[in-house]
């Protein structure tokens, strides 16, 4: 697997936020979204190649539960599942991070943390821009993975007005637990999440889903690593 990063931090988004986590990051991502944090991870070739023993044996150094396999984009990984079975082995407790652009079955995931695409997120290059469009919505693929795992599922609010596209897309997706859907700041740097974070509490506030904290931005201005 062509792995960009592994490192220890603190989870920062979603219901695990603040839990001492090992990271796993796995290059290559189709989807270029204009505003991504992690832009050094898109291409395919942005790491080394390990094997999979390899990347447990890292993951190891650390004396700690839970793991967190991230990207880029994990799903589109054809080893993805025997990384999360040797895992799962070592009684690791697994979150996925994904953008919900790909179905696996049977993954030992115990966290599919789904952070789908609005249009906000497209990329001003023409040709990666119709890559995005293409890609970066399958409701379908959204209803498989909410169906067959734990999950939580992430939006990022560039502006106030996205609230529509969102709820456009969990009514067409179907059958959501609203109480898994959280709202998160579009934001680079620290100074960029604290002057969004307000709008996005009071969306927060109107509709009852749930504030997503970033503590890699706020603690660590977004440092690679962290
Ligand atoms: S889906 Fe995630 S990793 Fe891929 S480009 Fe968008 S923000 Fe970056």
């Amino acid at each position: 697997m062509i792995v960009n990063e592994i490192f220890y931090s603190l989870q920062g988004e979603g219901f695990l936020a603040g839990i001492p986590s090992v990271f796993v990051r796995l290059a290559g991502c189709p989807l270029h979204c204009r505003w991504c944090d992690t832009k050094y991870a898109l291409s395919e070739s942005a790491g080394q190649n390990y094997d999979i023993g390899e990347i447990v044996e890292k993951v190891q150094k650390w004396p700690c539960k839970y793991v967190v396999i991230t990207g880029g984009e994990p799903m589109i990984s054809p080893e993805l599942s025997q990384l999360a079975q040797q895992l799962k082995g070592l009684n690791k407790h697994i979150t996925i991070e994904t953008a919900g652009i790909a179905y696996l079955p049977d993954l030992a995931c115990d966290l599919m943390s789904i952070s789908p695409k609005l249009s906000n997120s497209t990329p001003a290059e023409p040709k990666l821009a119709d890559i995005h469009e293409d890609s970066r919505l399958d409701t379908a693929v959204l209803r498989e993975l909410i169906d067959n795992y734990q999950y939580q599922l992430k939006f990022v609010i560039d502006s106030q007005d996205d609230l529509a596209e969102i709820q456009q897309t969990l009514k067409k997706t179907g059958n959501i637990n609203s109480e898994k859907v959280m709202l998160m700041p579009q934001a680079a740097t620290r100074q960029e999440f604290l002057s969004k974070s307000e709008m996005v509490a009071d969306l927060c506030k109107r509709t009852g889903f749930i504030f997503c904290h970033r503590l890699q931005i706020l603690l660590w201005n977004n440092q690679k690593g962290t």
